[in-house]
This record gives C-alpha cells, structure tokens and sequence, in this order.
C-alpha cells in the first residue's frame, strides 16, 4: 500500500504539487495522465523518495519514507525507471543491470563489482527475461532506445523492490514497441508488485492498467477506474485554457510577419 497525505512539493517558491492525497493498493496498476508539466514525474520522484516533499507524509507498506536511513530498505520497497533511462553508456549491460543492487550490497561490495561482476547470474536471468539474453558484454551506450529501456527493466528486476515505478516508459519508443515494453512491465510486476507509470497514451493506459489518475496543474484532476474515464474529461485534462505552462502563442492572434497554421490555405497540403 502506497498513501500520500496532504503532499505538496514547491519548488524555490513555484507549487509543482497542491496537496494531493492518493492511495494506491499493492498489486494494482495505475498511470499518471496529463499535460508536459503538470507534476507526473514529480510525483514519480517523491514516491521513490528520491525528492522529499515540502509538506505532507508518504508512506509505502506502511514505512514512512521520510524515516528511511537505509539505501537498502529504501531500494527493496520502491524502484524507478527513469524517462532518460540513465544507464551509464560506457558501461556493460551487465555493470548496468547489476546498479540495482547497489542498494542491497552497500559500497564495497559494489566497488568489488566493477572488477568481478557479483551475483552474475541474477543479471544474466533478468536479461533473459527481458529479451536480452545474449546482450551482457555488449557496451549499454551502442544500444538503441527500446533495448536501453529494456536494459533499464532488467535492472529494477534485479532490484526486486514492491513497487516499480516507470517514468513516460515508451515516450521515445513507436508505438509496436512501446506496446511491448508494456506488457514487459505488467508481466515483470505480475499481481504482487504495484506498478505506477507515466504516459500520454490513453488507448496503451487503459489497455494494460487498472487505474488513470488525471493530474493537471499539480493537482489530481480525475482519479477512476480505466473504464469510467470518458474523452470529456480527458479534453478538459489536456485542454491549454488555464493550464499554467500554456504557450502564449495558443491565445495571440496571429500577425503577417507569424502566420498561424489556420492561415495557410489548404492548397499548400496538397501535393
Ligand atoms: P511532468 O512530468 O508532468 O511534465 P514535472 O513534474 O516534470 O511535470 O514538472 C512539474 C512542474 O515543476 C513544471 O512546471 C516544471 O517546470 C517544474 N519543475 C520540475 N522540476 C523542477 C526543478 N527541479 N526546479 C524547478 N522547477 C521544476
Ligand atoms: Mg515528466
């Protein structure tokens, strides 16, 4: 069980995150939805206890994170994929898929790692699980997006934590494996884990998750069940009017020095 109370994140003055309060039950599957900053990954981030908030309390099985002094603790409950993946590039896959057990193993132990690679096999098992059987000695940075972001599946594997939590998993992916690297991330939670991803995909979002939870303007804009979300709300979600981040240009009108798409007439389309 995951539960936020009352949890705002500012930012040197700037509220990113309203007090939000969620409730996330082990095993279930929930994606954040919303505009480019409307706080997704900031939420991602303060449930990985990566980023504490300014106010409020979040705990996960029952721990509160902000009492963890323990990368070992911390790493067994929750994991992250990051958006950019952050795979070190000159290293191995194997080093790569192995950084997450640094948690677990402490710092010498790790050192020893990148000499003689510890619990080897745990790696290879993971790679194979993702479909990278084969890929250990390859160098991480030759790979392309969607085997780095396999790479970076593998890693939170050999992490093990209770909740895995992916960052817009398939935003640089076209959209056959974006699937994949889906179903590849509910396959991996399975019913134990919870799984809480980001994405713009409504279809992707309610093929494969429970739970949409809308956040526009750092606060929660719906919160339901796939099913009952309906396009009225998503248009109001995404829709620029009153969105803080707006571009300006979406209200100004439009000059002759800056003609707006609308002034073009139609025959310039067509070929
Ligand atoms: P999303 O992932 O939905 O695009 P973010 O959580 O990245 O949104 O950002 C939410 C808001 O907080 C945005 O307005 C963003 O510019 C701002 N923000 C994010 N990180 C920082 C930071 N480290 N310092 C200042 N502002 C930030
Ligand atoms: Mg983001």
């Amino acid at each position: 069980m995951i539960s936020l109370k009352n949890v705002a994140k500012r930012y040197s003055g700037f509220e990113a995150i309203a007090p939000v309060s969620i409730r996330i039950k082990k095993g279930e599957r929930v994606v954040f939805l919303g505009p480019t900053g409307s706080g997704k990954t900031t939420l991602l981030l303060l449930i990985s206890g990566q980023l504490a908030p300014t106010s409020g309390h979040i705990e996960i099985d029952g721990v509160a994170l902000k009492s963890i002094r323990s990368g070992r603790i911390l790493s067994r409950l929750v994991g992250m994929i990051p958006q950019q993946f952050d795979l070190v590039r000159n290293l191995s896959v194997l080093h790569n898929v192995l950084a997450g057990r640094l948690g677990e193993w402490g710092f010498f132990r790790s050192l020893i790692s990148l000499m003689f690679p510890q619990e080897r096999s745990l790696a290879t098992d993971a790679l194979n699980r993702v479909g990278l059987s084969g890929w250990a000695n390859s160098r991480s940075g030759n790979l392309s997006g969607g085997e780095q972001q396999r790479v970076a599946i593998a890693r939170v594997l050999v992490q093990d934590p209770s909740v895995i939590l992916a960052d817009e998993p398939i935003a640089s992916l076209d959209p056959a494996r974006g699937e994949e690297i889906l179903k590849l991330l509910v396959e991996i939670a399975g019913t134990e884990k919870t799984l809480i991803a980001s994405m713009h995909s409504v279809r992707l979002a309610s093929s494969y998750f429970d739970r949409l939870i809308g956040v526009r303007n750092g606060a929660v804009h719906f919160d339901l069940p796939t099913g009952r979300v309906t396009s009225t709300m998503l248009d109001e979600l995404y829709s620029l009017e009153g969105l803080r981040d707006a571009p300006q240009s979406a209200e100004s009108p439009s000059s002759p020095n800056n003609p707006s798409l609308l002034d073009v007439p139609m025959e310039s389309y067509e070929n």
